[in-house]
């Protein structure tokens, strides 16, 4: 698949901009008002508009848009058995990182019939002649909002309920890959929430990926619900523990941090592929494609071109669809600009 792309080739973090009518839908489907067919053709068809837009706007690797998922992890809570529903802890005004449905654990936590990526990236094959990502959640992000305390199942030990996701994981991945995968990015975001860690979670990310035969992504922000981040925003105190994840590629936000850090990989020492988050997916700013071009044009004078592929800075989830396709067309031309200028 890779010899088929061009130098510095764009994809995209996973997720799209839902369209109005996509969110009015899911109310009818979450208050019974669709039936299992209608709800089958909602997913299909916004699925497919996700697709869509990624070809027109001329991203070289495309996802499925995650139009299946909501709130980017939400949806897996209801593929795990072994949790019980919690009230938000705030219900009223502006929604954040505090008012999201809670779980806690009523015994040890499974996933028996698998997360359901494997069921998006089936259809994703079977609507485009691109080459395709697949993306999964690590276990650190699927445990996010499921409260562990002192008596139950994991007695307040966070990484142990962590570490009881990894088997899932990994079912999930060379799942993935027996339905045709050969690129996976794992999705970690909430690996960067606690300072110190990094080394216990770079092992659970190599136990997820023990035996997946595909290439591996692995991408860590700093959060996006509603386009908030949550962790502390710097790569740095995660280095040198990342260099120990196996994977071939790390993708990285740079475009909201005005590209703060990007020198690091001079010190660090490029050792795998690079994708930059060259477009910010927090701001409605409409970068032009001399922008993007800019940011390719910094990314690099440290990582070379040949490691440098360019992304949005995170999933398009929390802005509209129409943000997203603008954003996804100049990110595509702003890649084309860079091509030319490297090529001259
Ligand atoms: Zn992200």
């Amino acid at each position: 698949m890779a010899a088929t792309l061009p130098i510095l080739p764009t994809h995209v973090m996973g997720s799209h901009g839902f369209p109005g009518w996509f969110w009015t839908a899911l109310d009818k489907i979450k208050t019974g008002e669709y039936g299992q067919t209608d709800a089958r053709e909602t997913f299909d068809d916004a699925t497919q508009l996700a697709i869509r837009d990624q070809e027109r706007a001329g991203i070289d690797v495309i996802c499925d848009g995650e139009m299946r998922r909501f709130f980017f992890v939400q949806t897996f809570y209801g593929k795990m058995e072994g949790l019980e529903h919690l009230d938000p802890l705030r219900k009223t005004g502006l929604y954040a990182y505090d008012s999201v449905p809670r779980y806690r654990p009523t015994r040890r936590i499974t996933v028996p019939k698998g997360l359901g990526t494997v069921e998006e990236f089936t259809y994703l094959l079977t609507q485009t002649d691109r080459p395709v990502k697949a993306t999964c959640p690590g276990p650190v992000t699927l445990s996010i909002h499921i409260q562990t305390r002192p008596g139950d199942a994991y007695d307040n030990d966070r990484l142990a309920l962590c570490w009881d996701l990894v088997p899932a994981v990994n079912a999930e991945l060379k799942a993935l890959v027996a339905a045709g995968a050969t690129w996976i990015q794992v999705d970690e975001p909430s690996a960067a929430i606690v300072p110190g860690q990094a080394a216990e979670y770079i092992k659970m990310f190599n136990a997820c990926v023990e035996g997946v035969e595909a290439k591996l992504g692995l991408h860590v922000c700093f959060g996006n619900l509603l386009s908030r981040p949550r962790g502390k925003r710097s790569y740095r105190w995660m280095f040198p523990a990342l260099l120990e994840a196996r994977c071939q590629q790390f993708v990285f936000e740079y475009a909201n941090r005005e590209m703060a850090e990007i020198e690091m990989w001079k010190e660090i020492g490029v050792d795998r592929e690079v994708a930059c988050g060259v477009v910010d997916v927090k701001s409605f700013y409409m970068e032009t494609p001399e922008d993007v071009a800019e940011r390719v044009a910094l990314c690099l004078e440290h990582i070379p071109a040949e490691r440098l592929s360019l992304v949005p800075d995170c999933g398009f989830f929390p802005v509209p669809r129409w943000v997203a396709f603008e954003k996804l067309k100049r990110l595509a031309a702003g890649a084309k600009l860079a091509r030319r200028r490297l090529g001259g």
